[in-house]
């Protein structure tokens, strides 16, 4: 066991930021500890009323253009003031991120924190790189596009990678030259207020970012009715999804983007060209953040030749994935987020066994005595493709094998779920590898590697896995409009 992190004289936010101000909160709900089960404090439950005053302080900020009308060369030193102050305070907000939501302190700090504020370095650094289009050749016309910030936007993010999901709707939203309202997900609103008050801190000016804490069904849905809101960029489950689409509906029309579950195939052939990394991917895709990972690679299929030899490897690496501490600077594996998340997962662990899947490993809450919410790495192999475990979306530390015998077979399987987020294929063969790419629905493929790319490739899902992308040049083009301008020329003076 390591030195674990340190939480005496730490700050734990819980107010909401709106037009540059921490508000003193009308009502709170409390903030309960992954790790323990203990309060950690009391949080804003920010309601429609509130809602209200930052969309109305977004609204604001956006029509006197304090900051969608600065030049871009001071827009970019804003968001890269905003990334040196994470990096500053990495350990503050690493520490708040794994008390938060129970994932290890090593994983926030080398990953949660650090990519959040590259997300704002990269677009600080992309926002004077968009340029517009001219019109083809007209002899009596001149015409060209411009992108042009949409308003305000409503961010709503999840609780697995709280900073980092929001920093990759935020840092897009405000190089377009947008304002926002941020609803952080209940069970992890701490680092998202920290990130408006660093904002605020790093001169982006008062109204720009706002952070509105709360429950989904209030905080939430106001935004998503909300008349004055002229986007939602949204990541989480497929039915607060739907909800949002239905909410746009019956309000103003305002545009959504949808980044949502999946049920992501890691394919390994019996040709893989290295079995340790394969196996390595295998565990770590699924066992990676507890697994409550959008794109976490919880089918495993393996050609029948192999399956055997290749999940015993699975299994053997997966045993020495022990949950521990969040706090721990040795764990690798932390807490479920909430109670609920992990009797959730429990629940559908009995479902799996109940319907026939061959338990491996696993299966069990451990460290009860903590208080925690904590759920041993499972394998099951012999999984039916067409039951629950195969087909639903766990969002949790639950892996089952499937075995195949030729490429048709896996490709089809590989398709046969209502997601599309990402796939894993393992081969040594460049004409399947290239075959793989082309059959496979999902917003994502690796061939042989995981999660092999980074804030440049675009990232989101196909089918039920959503639609619009983050990350990437797409990502700032998802917050703009475009506006075509012609002048018609009069006869030569
Ligand atoms: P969730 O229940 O859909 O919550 C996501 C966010 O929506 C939270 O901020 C939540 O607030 C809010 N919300 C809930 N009900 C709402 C409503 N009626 N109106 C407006 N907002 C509402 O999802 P989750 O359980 O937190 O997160 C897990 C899900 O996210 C999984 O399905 C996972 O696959 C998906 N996910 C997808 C990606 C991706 O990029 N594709 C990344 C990460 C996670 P409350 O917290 O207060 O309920
Ligand atoms: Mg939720």
């Amino acid at each position: 066991m390591g030195e674990l992190a340190r939480t005496d004289g730490l700050r734990l936010p819980g107010r909401a930021i709106v037009d540059g101000a921490a508000v003193e909160p009308r009502a709170t709900f409390d903030n309960v500890s992954p790790r323990d089960g203990g309060i950690l404090g009391q949080v804003a439950r920010c309601g429609a009323a509130d809602v209200d005053r930052a969309v109305a302080s977004a609204r604001a900020a956006f029509e006197d253009g304090r900051w969608r009308e600065q030049p871009y060369r001071a827009k970019k030193q804003v968001l890269h003031k905003l990334a040196d102050l994470i990096e500053t305070h990495l350990e503050e907000l690493a520490t708040l991120e794994s008390l938060d939501m129970g994932k290890p302190i090593a994983d926030a700090r080398a990953f949660d924190i650090p990519a959040s504020a590259n997300s704002f370095r990269y677009y600080a650094e992309a926002l004077d790189k968009l340029y517009g289009e001219v019109g083809p050749h007209h002899p009596d016309r001149i015409s060209w596009v411009v992108h042009e910030p949409l308003g305000v936007i409503g961010c709503i993010v999840p609780w697995n990678f709280p900073l980092n999901m929001a920093a990759w709707k935020v840092a897009p939203a405000l190089a377009m030259g947008n304002s926002v309202v941020l609803k952080p997900a209940e069970q992890s609103p701490m680092t998202a207020i920290r990130l408006g008050e660093l904002a605020l801190e790093a001169g982006l000016p008062p109204g720009v970012l706002n952070v509105v804490p709360g429950y989904g069904e209030e905080a939430g849905q106001a935004l998503g009715r909300h008349m004055d809101v002229d986007m939602l960029a949204f990541t989480g489950s497929g039915s607060v999804g739907g909800l949002l689409m239905r909410y746009a509906g019956k309000s103003n029309l305002k545009r959504v983007s949808l980044e949502l579950g999946g049920k992501s195939p890691q394919i390994v052939f019996a040709d893989c060209p290295d079995m340790e990394a394969a196996a390595q991917a295998a565990a770590w895709g699924i066992f990676f953040n507890q697994g409550e990972v959008c794109t976490a690679a919880s089918r495993l299929l393996v050609e029948n030749g192999i399956k055997a030899e290749f999940v015993a490897r699975v299994v053997a690496i997966a045993k020495a994935i022990v949950p521990g501490d969040p706090l721990d600077p040795d764990t690798r594996f932390g807490a479920m987020v909430s109670e609920e998340q992990m009797t959730g997962v429990l629940r559908r662990i009995q479902r799996a066994e109940a319907d026939g899947a061959k338990l491996l490993l696993g299966g069990q809450r451990v460290r009860e005595e903590s208080g925690g919410f904590f759920v041993t790495p499972t394998v099951f192999d012999d999984v039916d493709p067409a039951s629950a475990l195969a087909q639903q979306e766990v969002f949790g530390p639950v892996l089952g094998a499937i075995g195949f015998d030729t490429t048709e077979e896996a490709f089809r399987l590989a398709n046969q779920t209502v997601y599309g987020l990402a796939a894993g294929v393992w081969t040594a063969d460049v004409t399947r590898a290239h075959r793989a790419a082309r059959a496979i629905r999902s917003g994502l493929v690796w061939i042989n590697g995981w999660d092999a790319c980074d804030i440049t490739m675009p990232f989101g899902g196909f089918r039920q896995s959503g639609f619009g992308r983050d990350r990437s040049m797409h990502a700032l083009e998802k917050y703009a409009d475009l506006k075509a301008i012609t002048i018609t020329l009069g006869p030569q003076k």
